[in-house]
């Protein structure tokens, strides 16, 4: 199970990093193959998680990682601070048993319930094979409900647009500012992709296909959607400037559909210039599915009459929050790198 508040602020920090590639952000990646490994250095590695408050831990699992497919822990400490960090306790990795060494590959440690904003995972020089330390994942729980950086209900999702790039400026993001109508960008704007052959972005148009990013069923799909003319366009978008939070059932966002993917999370894809026939509301589509095509409608441009402003507004809401809302832009990135990446 896993937390409900992606909103939560997580400081993730590491004594150093072996690359880009082996960033302190991979032990809380809900992916247990990719590890954060030190820089090699003889000196003492840690990993610290700091909530930023005070929260009641019942365990702490650690999985420990390896380095080109070596393990690299005999052990480590656990670490939480008072003044300074003590040892709340030493955890074996490696096993002497009678022929050979043995590991253990999860490593939980039952606190009994402390109340603690920060711990670290500690590791002495002497506790590293060959000089490397390494970690896959650490997961806190209080009691069976964990506390994750990035929400695991996300880690499945495809791209909305085959090959899309995410967008390089902050005003593509959620959270930023909309003078036009008054409010706050809740989603991610795509204006490019690659095709297969070659990385050379190529601009969205009303051609370019769009793709259901999960499974899920249909809760919208604006078959009966009406373009504006300019003139209406310009009257509206002046009064939510003054009123930003009135009802509206046709917003700027065109022509949309919505997916709802269970489990509290829904993605819409607006400004649409068509959804395809079977898009309808209460059927099912399944993860990659193509919906529609992307467009410009609900923006000024389809109201002139005029193809510019062509994109794909992407979002995606987790428990009745856009992803990003309350959470810094350089997290928002870090995030939506997460769920694309093709990595994992
Ligand atoms: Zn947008």
């Amino acid at each position: 199970m896993t937390g409900h508040n992606t909103a939560r602020k997580i400081y993730l920090r590491s004594s150093s990093v072996y690359s880009v590639n082996h960033r302190v952000i991979k032990v809380m990646d809900v992916d247990r193959d990719s590890c954060w490994i030190s820089d090699g250095a003889a000196a003492p590695q840690w990993v610290s998680i700091d909530f930023g408050s005070k929260r009641l831990i019942t365990s702490i699992a650690v999985y420990p990682g390896r380095k080109d497919n070596y393990r690299t822990l005999k052990y480590f400490k656990l670490q939480f601070l008072k003044g300074d960090w003590f040892d709340y306790a030493t955890i074996q990795i490696r096993k002497k048993s009678f022929f050979s060494y043995s590991y253990r590959d999860r490593i939980e440690i039952d606190l009994a319930g402390v109340d603690a904003s920060t711990f670290r995972i500690y590791i002495p020089a002497d506790a590293m094979i060959d000089r490397y330390a390494s970690i896959a994942e650490i997961e806190t729980f209080i009691g069976p409900s964990k506390i994750t950086f990035f929400d695991d209900r996300l880690k499945d999702l495809c791209l909305p647009i085959r090959n899309a790039y995410l967008p390089a400026e902050d005003y593509c993001y959620p959270n930023a500012l909309r003078a036009y109508r008054g409010g706050r960008h809740s989603g991610i704007d795509i204006y490019s992709y690659h095709t297969d052959d070659s990385y050379d972005p190529v601009p969205v148009s009303d051609t370019t296909p769009v793709y259901a990013v999960g499974g899920g069923v249909i809760i919208r799909a604006d078959h009966d959607y009406v373009p504006t003319n300019i003139g209406e366009w310009k009257e509206r978008s002046a009064y939510y400037q003054t009123h930003p939070s009135t009802f509206m059932r046709h917003s700027f966002g065109g022509r949309e559909v919505w997916i709802d993917h269970g489990n509290g999370v829904v993605t819409t894809y607006n400004h649409l210039s068509g959804i395809d026939r079977c898009v309808r509301k209460g059927r099912r589509v399944s993860k990659g599915e193509r919906i529609g095509v992307a467009g410009n409608s609900g923006l000024s441009g389809e109201a002139e009459g005029k193809r510019y402003g062509i994109h794909l507004h992407f979002e995606i809401w987790i428990d009745g929050n856009y992803l990003g809302y309350g959470m810094a832009i350089q997290d928002i990135r870090k995030y939506f790198k997460w769920i694309f990446s093709k990595a994992r």
